[in-house]
């Protein structure tokens, strides 16, 4: 299993994952040159990727869609309200727009839809699921409920969003509604609240991308070093998990 972080942040995401020969991307907010360039980089090319997933249709996550399925013959999958929201739905071609409701197969992979609760549409998660392995990214998640928690469970690779430090974004120079949002059940995750989510697995992830990071809110080590206090503080530091800060301009990688 592959598993690159393109770029992650509030400016625009995107993840690349290989798993049992399938080549996947989820969401398409960063530019199409830098996707390409990322996958180059590890040995993509264009004419392998088969799918594209959207998490939901915030600009930070499908901006660069229209020009990715122009440079390769990628299908894109996503939930019915998110299609519906699509920006610029009519330039992208009807025919490699399909929906996604809470399961589905791709080649010999399992992919898993998980409601998340974000101010969108219809905001997913995705597990996918390989015949030994399990990726998951949660990212967007303004509260981690019930069937978020499960989703993330087991899962050997996990992207998980930390958002912010809600003293940083309580100080910081964001207008007050944008703060409210943020900090709502549907806005974003902060740092402590992934970490707790973290502690509640039952089985912890052996490679841990912490993502979607605020440039303005959040600091790359404050994130890092609150997940790792959170889980020694509660006796769930795992000696075997390694935790990588997902960057908004630069690719991070991990093979297995
Ligand atoms: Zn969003
Ligand atoms: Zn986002």
């Amino acid at each position: 299993m592959h598993t690159a972080v393109l770029g992650s942040g509030s400016k625009g995401n995107s993840v690349y994952i290989e798993m049992e020969g399938m080549h996947i991307l989820v969401d398409a907010g960063i530019g199409v040159r830098r996707v390409m360039k990322g996958l180059k980089e590890i040995g993509v090319t264009p004419d392998m990727l088969s799918a594209v997933f959207l998490t939901h249709e915030h600009t930070d996550h499908v901006k660069g869609l229209g020009p990715l399925l122009r440079a390769t013959e990628a299908t894109v999958y996503t939930r019915p309200g998110t299609l519906e929201a699509l920006p610029k739905r009519k330039e992208l071609p009807e025919e490699r727009l399909e929906v996604i409701h809470d399961e589905m197969k791709l080649g010999p992979l399992t992919v898993k839809a998980f409601s998340t609760l974000h101010d969108a549409a219809d905001p997913v998660g995705y597990s996918f699921y390989g015949a030994n392995s399990k990726c998951t990214l949660a990212t967007d998640l303004g509260f981690i409920t019930s069937s978020v928690q499960s989703a993330i469970d087991g899962s050997d690779v996990l992207v998980l969003e930390t958002n912010h430090d809600p003293a940083m974004l309580k100080r910081g120079s964001y207008p007050w509604p944008l703060k409210q949002r943020i900090l709502s059940n549907r806005g974003h995750l902060a740092n402590e609240e992934a970490a707790w989510a973290l502690v509640h697995m039952k089985k912890r992830p052996k490679k841990l991308f912490l993502a979607h990071l605020s440039e303005e809110n959040n600091r790359p080590e404050l994130a890092k070093e609150t997940v790792e206090r959170v889980l020694r503080e509660q006796g769930a530091a795992s000696p075997t998990m390694e935790i990588t800060v997902a960057r908004q301009n630069d690719m991070d990688f991990w093979c297995e």
